[in-house]
């Protein structure tokens, strides 16, 4: 398992109370190198307009690299060095996926600023270019027929989906509370056109944790990226559905994250171990950087105890969800 990393997404601030902070970042380091996860680490070089290109409009790259100072939305604002930034969050995820297919061996990027609710000439929600989105489309643009990409985040990841909602050769699957930011994600969305049936969503009401999560995976995730047989399974790691977050209100503890991130890495033996994990949200900073250090410690052989494991949902309570979700599922695949 390799980590990639660059110290300068220590210097990407919004705002001094922007929960989207440098202190995110500086949390999981500090936690990585007290469980002795720190060596290794591989750090990524300047960002590439080229590959920022190959989801996002010119125009819209151009835009976040000369804008100066300013807000794209509320809670989302560009700043001089935004873009160099951003622009090496991307590289960074691109670094990791290439580091997967090369080494056959799982890898995780620190990504930051965060991407999944960026679209091809927009960001939002503390997302400037879309890192998971641009490294699914390099691996395809080098060769590769199908990529899968699970979005843990709880919140919707509405710019991955754009990207590829009309693609079958992008599988996106997003579990996520529903009724929040961004108001995406409904389960009757499958995808367009071409793509129909390669988009899934399992919105989720608040409250749910770790024994949905478990079904989430064992009868949706699971089986479909399966049979979609990808070359690589990408995923967006965000640890904002902790019963920690301050943003959201699921009840997934910490090792309910590291169980599910482990199914991935299992699943990832029908593609040659290629699983890269790319940090989205997660905003209580002892939860984040417990669940990044419990992943990355699972994978090299160190126990990193985890202390919030509580269980707080343990009767699946998105049963419903999780049953409407596969009956639409099952137009396209066996479920
Ligand atoms: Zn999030």
């Amino acid at each position: 398992m390799a980590v990639f990393f660059n110290e300068e997404f220590y210097d990407h601030i919004q705002s001094p109370f922007h929960p989207e902070s440098p202190e995110r970042l500086k949390g999981i380091v500090q936690k990585l190198k007290h469980h002795g996860l720190w060596e290794d680490i591989i750090r990524s070089k300047t960002g590439s307009a080229e590959h920022l290109g190959l989801i996002h409009d010119e125009d819209y790259v151009e835009f976040i690299r000369t804008c100066g100072e300013c807000n794209i939305t509320m809670d989302t604002s560009v700043h001089r060095d935004t873009y160099a930034i951003a622009a090496l969050s991307a590289e960074c995820a691109i670094d990791a996926v290439t580091h997967s297919e090369k080494e056959e061996e799982p890898s995780f990027a620190l990504t930051r600023p965060p991407g999944h609710h960026a679209g091809p000439n927009y960001g939002m929600g503390f997302c400037y270019f879309n890192n998971i989105a641009i490294a699914a489309a390099h691996l395809l643009d080098r060769g590769d027929k199908r990529i899968a990409i699970v979005d843990s985040d709880v919140h919707h990841g509405n710019g991955t989906e754009h990207v590829f909602a009309e693609r079958s050769d992008v599988l996106y699957i997003s579990i996520h509370q529903t009724g929040i930011f961004p108001g995406t994600g409904s389960a009757d969305f499958l995808g367009k056109g071409d793509g129909e049936g390669f988009t899934i969503n399992l919105p989720l009401a608040s409250g749910c944790g770790d024994s949905t999560y478990d079904c989430a995976y064992s009868d949706i995730v699971l089986p479909i990226v399966q049979q979609f047989s990808p070359d690589a399974i990408l995923v967006s790691l965000g640890v904002d559905g902790h019963y920690r977050d301050p943003l959201a209100s699921m009840s997934l503890s910490s090792t309910g994250h590291v169980r599910g991130a482990m199914e991935l890495v299992r699943l990832s033996e029908i593609c040659a171990k290629r699983v890269t994990f790319f940090l989205e949200g997660g905003y209580d900073v002892p939860a984040l950087s417990e669940v990044v250090a419990g992943v990355v410690g699972v994978l090299r052989g160190v126990d990193v105890p985890l202390e919030f494991a509580d269980v707080l949902d343990d009767s699946c309570l998105g049963r419903n969800a999780i049953e409407q979700c596969r009956k639409n599922a099952s137009e396209h695949w066996d479920l």
